[in-house]
């Protein structure tokens, strides 16, 4: 980067923390795409004059509302909730609802922001957004997460819509959660209309939506590791997280010949020397998904495998990594471990798991790294696809779906190599994303005007 463009990302962060304080997690996110594109925008008086990036890192609006709820001991809760509307330029907000204790506006926007060019790589009309709650569904009855969906829906259905914003489901929300909060929504507009993806396949949810994360993060990488003639077979590969998105990576890696050996939670991961064979995965979905289990007890059913407690899986050698848990959950350190023990791909499956630190060191090595909004784009590309079906009331068959979502991946591929090839040849898939996904919505945005 030169001189001016350094100078510019200085300005432009300077103002950005003095207007968003104790928001590290905005700040990262936001530091990343403007080194991306600074030496773009001070060679382009328009965006400068526009002032297109600021406009795009001030959200569209915020909503912050109390979620009150009684438990099962008949107790008065209260939570708070969110939705961050970021960016309409190119169509009705879209991204997940997060049920996790550790949410806060500082996440919601750094998962709104990253949404926005995110939407954009997919080239479908959507924009950008993201909500929660610090609601902790862990531990609580079905009964109790229904109540509680339903005072949060209550409340935001004041905010979205099928053509305004079309929420969908993220950490601590998957079928379940979305059930209910699509079941109030529904009875509160009385209208049934796509302002949810994620939903029931007998009710207007997409085939191959549960998958398209996992599946979509897995084609990427396939595509990333075919530009060294490379592929997953044979290969040994390590996942955190053991959620939606990790399960179905491990699902997609393995038939497509890898074999599996880590997964883990946020008390600590299992290594599986065996590799995690489709049969214990089943046991895995089982566990995780109906009897909302921990990933320790998988030794327990094949002693084969350890547990370490409280560690993450980034110390055992493998040669494909995907981060698939959550945020900065990978740093300089354990990055360092991967590339010393022969690991020569990162696909992320979660949202920003790599911190600054390691991303300079899988780059500086030459490592085949995707950042999740590239590669994990496979989530909110089927969720377009079911809101294209739900306008269209109808339905494809998981051929189709999967069909579209492969040449989504392949299409962002190569949308990263366009923008992100450096003279030496090596594709920084962090820069051609960011590239990537600006254009379109700074496009959109120049048409509208200063709005
Ligand atoms: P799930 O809730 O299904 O699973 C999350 C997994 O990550 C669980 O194993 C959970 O463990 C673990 N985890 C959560 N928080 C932490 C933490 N602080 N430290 C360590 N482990 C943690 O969520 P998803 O699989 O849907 O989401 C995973 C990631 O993928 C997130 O970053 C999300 O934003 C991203 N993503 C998801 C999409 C989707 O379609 N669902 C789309 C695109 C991105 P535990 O049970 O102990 O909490």
């Amino acid at each position: 980067m030169d001189k001016l463009a350094k100078q510019y990302v200085e300005e432009f962060m300077a103002g950005i923390v003095a207007k968003n304080p104790n928001e590290p997690e905005f700040h990262q996110a936001v530091r990343e795409v403007a080194e991306s594109l600074a030496p773009h925008i001070v060679s382009d008086p328009v965006l400068r004059k526009m002032k297109i990036l600021e406009r795009i890192a001030e959200p569209e609006r915020v909503i912050i509302f109390r979620v009150p709820w009684v438990n099962d001991k008949g107790e008065v809760e209260i939570n708070r909730g969110y939705r961050v509307q970021m960016n309409s330029a190119i169509g009705p907000y879209k991204g997940g609802i997060r049920f996790h204790p550790s949410v806060n506006l500082s996440i919601l926007k750094f998962l709104a922001f990253e949404q926005t060019f995110k939407n954009s790589l997919t080239t479908l009309p959507m924009g950008g957004g993201k909500g929660g709650s610090d609601f902790n569904p862990k531990g609580k009855s079905d009964n109790e997460v229904m109540r509680f969906c339903q005072s949060f829906v209550t409340e935001l259905s004041r905010h979205i819509g099928a053509d305004t914003d079309v929420p969908a489901g993220d950490i601590g929300v998957g079928g379940r959660e979305i059930g209910f909060m699509f079941g109030q929504f529904k009875r509160l507009r009385d209208e049934f209309t796509g302002t949810f993806t994620g939903k029931g396949l007998d009710w207007g949810g997409s085939p191959l939506r549960p998958e398209a994360t996992g599946y979509g993060t897995c084609y990427f990488a396939q595509e990333m590791l075919a530009t060294r003639g490379e592929s997953f077979e044979g290969k040994r590969v390590c996942i955190s997280g053991s959620g939606n998105v990790a399960q179905f990576a491990a699902k997609k890696a393995t038939e497509l010949g890898a074999t599996v050996v880590t997964l883990s939670d946020s008390s600590g991961f299992i290594y599986d020397p065996d590799g995690i064979s489709p049969e214990k995965l089943d046991y895995v979905m089982m566990l995780k998904n109906v009897y909302r289990g921990r990933i320790k007890e998988y030794v327990e059913r094949y002693p084969s495998a350890q547990y370490f407690a409280g560690e993450r899986p980034w110390g055992i050698k493998c040669d494909i990594a995907m981060p698939c848990a959550t945020q900065n959950e990978l740093n300089g350190e354990q990055a360092q471990a991967l590339v010393d023990n022969g690991c020569f791909c990162v696909a992320e499956g979660a949202n920003m798991p790599s911190t600054p630190e390691a991303i300079a060191i899988f780059q500086s090595n030459k490592l085949l790294y995707s950042p999740g909004k590239a590669s994990n784009a496979g989530g909110v590309a089927t969720s377009g696809l079911e809101m294209t079906q739900n306008s269209m009331r109808l339905k494809w068959s998981r051929e189709e779906v999967d069909e579209k979502l492969h040449s989504i991946m392949k299409n962002i591929h190569e949308m990263c190599v366009k923008y992100g090839t450096e003279e030496d040849g090596y594709v920084n898939y962090v820069k051609g994303a960011n590239i990537g996904g600006f254009m379109k919505v700074a496009n959109a945005m120049l048409a509208h005007g200063v709005v």
